[in-house]
């Protein structure tokens, strides 16, 4: 039974970046009966938790709050829904927001965490060459100020995803970024990218990935900041077991990280309805919900095959998104009450009495003058 699904629902996108080819790709975008045909799947419909809905850009997708609609009905062990953007139209992306939340708030669903999460590459120009788009970084910046203006009341959480790659190690930006993150309490994971086969990436791997020679020495340098970073904790997002594990495989160590897909627990939907095992490799397509159903696709030997070309890549394997960085994020801050509080570790009770201290002071402008 899954219990995540990254669901690629339109490969269109309105960026030229230099590590994806998805925009070149001309797919129809997967119909939302068809959407909503897979979601009900026995596999899925009683199991899923962790909804992600992506690209290409996901919000050109008119129809994109319709799902997520229909996720918040129907899908009752749902906790944590998401979708990415560009932030290349802001207004787009926060009309989405607006109107998934809307949803969400109708339907009742309080057991429900609905982020947007901003796709973000370098500061400044760095970020608008790799998006291939001038002005790219000022609306990553108009968007998160607009999206936070109309999150008040806590109607959805924004966070940024800072890809660390070859061009903000080289020239700085990720170092920049991470101490923006501690300094101003910015909500920010920093995924290490690596090559990745999937979404017609293949051609393009190397250019951006930072696991070679040459980058590697900025990429420790990086992760080992984060590292410290997170375990005195200053960072509002708390993605620190990823951060070391980057760190240790950086310096030549074996993946120990748990991951989902490798749990047979998640799977990837492209956009031309081609069901991947894991994020990582076409080697692990299953099948397409264009051709079988998609339990027919989950209980079909075909899978089974697969799985078995996929594991081949897991020794290596950076994938920081299933089973560690994103649960994390929830997971960590989950406490209940008074027993949750005696179950953690010293440290990390310090680890979270700082956040929360820092956040009233940092927050305490706009505290203070409504009690
Ligand atoms: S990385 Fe994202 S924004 Fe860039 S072209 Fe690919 S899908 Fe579009
Ligand atoms: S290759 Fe990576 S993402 Fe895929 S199953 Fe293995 S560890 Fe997970």
């Amino acid at each position: 039974m899954l219990e995540l699904i990254e669901f690629t629902v339109t490969s269109r996108c309105n960026a030229r970046c230099k590590m994806c080819h998805m925009w070149q790709r001309s797919d129809p975008d997967i119909p939302i009966e068809k959407v909503k045909e897979v979601l009900a799947s026995r596999a899925i419909k009683d199991s899923l938790v962790n909804l992600v809905l992506t690209g290409g850009e996901p919000t050109l997708r008119g129809d994109l709050p319709e799902i997520f609609n229909y996720a918040f009905e129907n899908l009752r062990k749902l906790r944590y829904t998401v979708f990415f953007t560009n932030s290349i139209v802001p207004r787009l992306a926060q009309e989405t927001a607006k109107k998934a939340a809307a949803y969400k708030a109708q339907s009742g669903r309080d057991d429900v965490t609905f982020t947007v999460s901003l796709s973000l590459d370098g500061i400044g120009r760095t970020h608008d060459t790799i998006r291939g788009v001038d002005g790219a970084f000022g609306r990553v910046m108009e968007n998160f100020l607009g999206l936070k203006a109309i999150s008040k009341g806590s109607l959805f959480n924004v966070n940024f995803n800072f890809t660390v790659q070859r061009g903000n190690i080289s020239d700085g930006g990720a170092l920049a970024m991470l101490e923006a993150a501690e300094g101003a309490l910015l909500p920010v994971t920093f995924p290490i990218v690596y090559g990745k086969d999937v979404f017609l990436n293949r051609g393009s791997a190397d250019e951006w990935a930072v696991q070679d020679e040459e980058y590697r020495e900025g990429a420790i340098r990086f992760y080992e900041e984060a590292v410290r970073k997170t375990d005195s904790g200053g960072l509002l997002i708390d993605n620190g077991a990823y951060y070391s594990q980057v760190l240790s495989q950086l310096k030549g160590g074996p993946r120990t990280l748990p991951c989902l897909y490798k749990q047979k627990k998640a799977c990837v939907i492209d956009a031309d309805g081609s069901v991947y095992l894991c994020e990582v490799t076409k080697e692990s397509l299953a099948g397409n919900i264009y051709e079988k159903s998609f339990d027919e696709i989950w209980n079909s030997p075909e899978r089974e095959a697969a799985y078995a070309r996929m594991v081949r890549h897991c020794a290596n394997c950076f994938s920081c998104c299933v089973g560690s960085g994103r649960y994390q994020l929830t997971e960590t801050w989950q406490i209940s009450g008074v027993s949750g509080i005696a179950k953690l570790s010293l440290r990390e009770v310090r680890k979270r009495l700082k956040r929360v201290s820092r956040l009233i002071k940092e927050y305490r402008y706009a505290v203070i003058p409504r009690l």
